[in-house]
């Protein structure tokens, strides 16, 4: 399970650190998990909205449950 800032949680339970408007509150900020940082957005995997973008994500973890 994954630890962000100390608190860890599973895939698909949304992450503390997002703010009321789905924005990362430590962007930029050395706590910001290695993870989150190395991942670089596309086209290809956030599509054209956010309802793409979470049916893509969707598929991602069902694909690659243990
Ligand atoms: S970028 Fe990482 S720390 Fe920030 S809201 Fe997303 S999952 Fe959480």
């Amino acid at each position: 399970m994954p630890v962000i800032n100390g608190v860890s949680k599973p895939a698909g339970v949304r992450c503390i650190q997002l703010d009321a408007q789905d924005r990362c509150q430590i962007f930029g900020h050395p706590d910001r998990p290695a993870v989150c940082s190395s991942l670089q957005p596309s086209e290809q995997m956030c599509g054209e909205s956010r309802e793409q973008a979470m049916r893509w994500l969707g598929w991602m973890e069902q694909a690659t449950a243990p």
